[in-house]
């Protein structure tokens, strides 16, 4: 079986390819099931990187309509990746409840530090973040609000060194996973971005092995996301790749998310 919950589309004006191109492209692959998740707006356009506001009930609308003209093909999902914070707890209700929205995926680019300030994990300044990150993201976990953890590794594409605050971030992160039974994703897009020269060696931005061999252990729920940016990637080398790592791993990837 063959299914990916994590597809953008040209919407979020850093992809290509309309929705059909993606679901074109999944056929083509054998897939099963098709979620997309695009990176959410939020009202007042506070982030960058996504489709505007005004634009998502057109992208609602768009996916409404595939979901019943491809339904003796594929099975496709109505999703957003969107970002934890906690002043927008209402918004993501009212995206489950009022936009019937099949679920959020929570992939967290910005968190609140421990001054309480909105910061981008692209630009930790030091590993201590991390800790902030992590904790943002768990106490997201606990809303259970959301369906799944998008890269949540992903603040080691910053340059440095694996340390303590890692192991900390992967615990907390982990810890609230576990107890809440909710998957994480072993991102195949940090994969799509080659081999980067760390402090720590040449290796993969993001899934970050130290963090994943702790994830074996732990009995988290795991599941692979393309999170594709071109229809082309729906299925590709870097998908293949993932589930390649985890079984090594000792991981048995689930393939549904959502029933
Ligand atoms: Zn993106
Ligand atoms: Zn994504």
């Amino acid at each position: 079986m063959r299914t990916n919950f994590h597809t953008h589309v040209q919407r979020c004006r850093h992809a290509s390819g309309i929705a059909e191109d993606y679901i074109q492209s999944a056929l083509q692959s054998g897939m099963e099931q098709l979620g997309f998740s695009d990176h959410a707006p939020f009202p007042g356009d506070c982030f960058g990187m996504r489709m505007p506001y005004r634009e998502l009930s057109e992208y609602f609308d768009e996916l409404d309509e595939l979901k019943i003209r491809y339904k003796e093909k594929i099975y496709l999902w109505k999703g957003l990746e969107i970002e934890y914070l906690p002043e927008f707890c209402n918004y993501y209700e009212k995206l489950l409840v009022e936009c019937e929205v099949d679920y959020l995926l929570l992939g967290e680019h910005y968190y609140k530090s421990r001054r309480k300030e909105t910061k981008n994990i692209y630009e930790a300044d030091s590993t201590d973040l991390y800790v902030d990150y992590a904790k943002t993201v768990a106490q997201g976990i606990r809303t259970q609000l959301f369906q799944a953890v998008a890269h949540p590794d992903i603040f080691m594409i910053n340059p440095w060194s694996w340390d303590k605050n890692c192991d900390k971030a992967t615990d907390i992160i982990l810890d609230a996973a576990v107890a809440c039974n909710i998957p994480l994703e072993y991102n195949a897009n940090g994969i799509r971005r080659g081999i980067w020269d760390f402090p720590d060696g040449k290796r993969y931005p993001y899934p970050h092995k130290s963090f994943w061999r702790v994830a074996a252990l732990s009995g988290v729920r795991v599941i692979v996301g393309s999170d594709c940016h071109e229809p082309n990637q729906v299925w590709d080398e870097s998908v293949k790749r993932s589930y390649k790592n985890l079984k090594k791993l000792g991981i048995v990837p689930e393939m549904e998310l959502l029933k």
